[in-house]
C-alpha cells in the first residue's frame, strides 16, 4: 500500500492537515529546531519516565514534509523506551539516506522513503527526529 505514490501522498496530506499530538507542553523537555532552507520552525516536547518516552508532542510551523513527519514520528515513538526510540531513529535515517532499513519497524513513515532523492527536503524530514535525539542526549547528560 505504502508503495503506491498516491496512497503515500494521501497519508502525508492527512497528517499535515490533521496533525497528531500537535500541542505545546509547558512542563515537558523541549527542543526547538528550525531550518535555514525552509520555513520549518518546530519544537518537540517529550515527557520521559523510567527511560521511556511516556508522552511526546510537537508544535510550530513547517512545510508538509516536516509537519507530517513530526506527526507520524510522535505516534510511532510514544510509549517506546529510549533504546527503542534510538533504534527507530537510526532506521529512519537509513531510509532517508537511501540505505537498507527495516520497513516493518517504521510503519507508515515509509511514505517518506523517496524524500532522500530530493536533497533540499532531507532536512525537513529529519527535523523532528533530530529534535527528539537532542532531547534524549541532553537528558542522559543530566543523569550523569
Ligand atoms: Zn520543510
Amino acid at each position: 500500500m505504502f508503495n503506491d505514490p498516491n496512497f503515500a501522498r494521501q497519508v502525508i496530506m492527512d497528517h499535515y492537515e490533521n496533525p497528531r499530538n500537535k500541542r505545546h507542553e509547558q512542563n515537558y523537555l523541549s527542543k526547538r529546531m528550525d531550518s535555514d532552507s525552509c520555513i520549518d520552525d518546530i519544537t518537540v516536547y517529550v515527557k520521559l519516565s523510567n527511560n521511556r518516552i511516556e508522552d511526546i508532542s510537537f508544535d510550530g510551523v513547517g512545510c508538509t514534509i516536516s509537519l507530517a513527519s513530526a506527526s507520524m514520528m510522535s505516534e510511532l515513538i510514544k510509549g517506546k523506551t529510549i533504546d527503542e526510540a534510538r533504534d527507530l531513529s537510526k532506521e529512519y535515517l537509513h531510509m532517508i539516506q537511501l540505505n537498507e532499513y527495516d520497513e516493518s519497524k517504521l510503519k507508515e513513515l515509509v511514505v517518506f522513503k523517496n524524500v532522500g532523492r530530493q536533497a533540499n527536503r532531507i532536512n525537513c524530514a529529519m527535523l523532528s527526529w533530530r529534535g527528539l535525539n537532542a532531547i534524549i542526549n541532553e537528558s542522559e547528560e543530566l543523569d550523569e
